[in-house]
């Protein structure tokens, strides 16, 4: 534990909400849109003018500064033992189209934060501390997401990209040449000297807001699976052919959506299931529908469970077709495992709020982040602060300055404990 309470010095509590308030605001300056939101693609060139300017103000604030082969940016305030493996804190700096500014943003410019009052308050840490700015994780460009947490972990690499264009037609390693990384090397940027990860991110959800926390801790997220469902009748006219003798696309369709959407609500929580898009063919008011496609998106943070849910909708859906003399064609085309969160991190995060009196809560996330990409390989942390109305992904997102200052607090004792004393992470 630190030798002082920062979250209950009001002066210094006060001081980071207004200092993560400007960050977040001088962050949401390149990108900003019309529109209110802000926009910084993959390699575009808002999305370059941040990397730099976050740069610039890491080395400002006595960081060791680097940026690896596809545009991560590093910040490092050096350890005394370099045989130990470093602490690496941070998030994505890419948006959504037209996004919030928090999203994100937020966990770079809190940990620099961090390291910046670490330094200022301690000196030297004892391990490395390292802030990192990722390149991507959104995949709003290119059809590729957690571009820059999977290269750091040896999960993405060029081979994945080497084809693929954005909405333009142009080339993934063209924009990263553009953008002045990738050129002539080609070299992935995996790193095996990271000993733990921890983000710090907006919830995006409703949650801590509804139940008046201030800090999630996250135990899971959701594992996710995607399909799309393809149901084909007989198109015929809607006047002259008898009920009895139809094979009615949309029928058989809109009763598996009704069947799973059903079970999903009688599952509850943490389940979520979502028919999200739906597609009829001929889509004309006076013909008997041929052929209907809808997704089904379903979410929870137990495999065993998300697997049983599926088995058993799927079946509900082969009968259906059965029954109406349907042709159903499934495709599953994603399917990620939940991943579990490091307990001991998680521990420690909690017993910091509760010696700081900070009202936590403890939960799954039914979103995916960057730190599942670093729990693959080391022990990883992932803290939420409230999304005010649980709005994300739009320019109405908001966080609290006090809310950020919270999260901020319980950053800088986390990673003083880990990198300033002798604990195993
Ligand atoms: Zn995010």
């Amino acid at each position: 534990m630190m030798d002082f309470s920062l979250y209950d010095n009001s002066a210094i509590i006060k001081g980071i909400a207004e200092e993560m308030e400007e960050l977040i605001l001088w962050m949401a300056s390149f990108g900003k849109q019309e529109q209110g939101g802000v926009t910084r693609l993959l390699y575009s060139e808002s999305w370059r003018d941040a990397q730099q300017a976050l740069a610039l103000r890491m080395e400002q604030w006595g960081l060791k500064v680097n940026f690896d082969h596809v545009g991560n940016l590093f910040g490092k305030l050096e350890g005394t033992d370099k045989n130990k493996m470093a602490i690496l804190t941070g998030s994505h700096v890419d948006t959504v189209k037209n996004g919030g500014m928090y999203d994100g943003a937020l966990g770079i410019v809190a940990g620099m934060l961090a390291l910046k009052y670490l330094k200022r308050h301690y000196g030297m840490p004892k391990r490395n501390l390292e802030v990192v700015s990722l390149c991507e994780e959104e995949g709003s460009r290119f059809p590729m997401t957690y571009w820059g947490s999977g290269n750091i972990t040896g999960r993405r690499h060029f081979g994945q990209i080497v084809q693929m264009t954005d909405e333009n037609g142009v080339l993934f390693r063209k924009a990263m040449e553009k953008a002045g990384f990738g050129a002539g090397t080609h070299r992935d940027s995996r790193r095996e000297d990271i000993g733990a990860f921890i983000e710090l991110h907006v919830e995006q959800g409703i949650v801590l807001e509804r139940k008046n926390k201030t800090i999630g801790i996250v135990d899971s997220i959701v594992g996710q699976r995607r399909y799309t469902f393809e149901v084909t009748g007989e198109a015929n006219h809607a006047g002259t052919t008898p009920m009895m003798w139809r094979k009615d696309a949309l029928n058989g369709a809109s009763e598996m959506i009704r069947f799973v959407l059903h079970a999903a609500r009688k599952q509850g929580e943490p389940l979520v299931a979502t028919v999200g898009r739906v597609e009829v063919k001929p889509n004309e008011a006076n013909v008997i529908p041929e052929k209907v496609s809808f997704t089904v998106d379903v979410r929870h943070p137990d495999a065993a469970v998300l697997s049983l849910f599926c088995d058993r909708f799927l079946l509900e859906f082969m009968k259906i077709a059965d029954e109406q003399e349907l042709l159903l064609r499934t495709d599953l085309w994603m399917d990620a495992a939940p991943v579990v969160m490091d307990e001991r991190l998680r521990g420690r995060i909690q017993q910091i709020c509760e010696n700081r009196n900070i009202a936590w809560l403890r939960m799954v996330s039914g979103a995916g982040h960057d730190v599942q990409m670093f729990q693959y390989n080391c022990p990883s942390a992932l803290i939420f602060v409230p999304s005010h109305m649980g709005i994300s992904h739009s320019p109405q997102e908001y966080t609290s300055p006090a809310d950020m200052a919270a999260g901020v607090a319980v950053l800088i004792e986390l990673l003083y404990s880990l990198g300033y004393q002798e604990e195993e992470i």
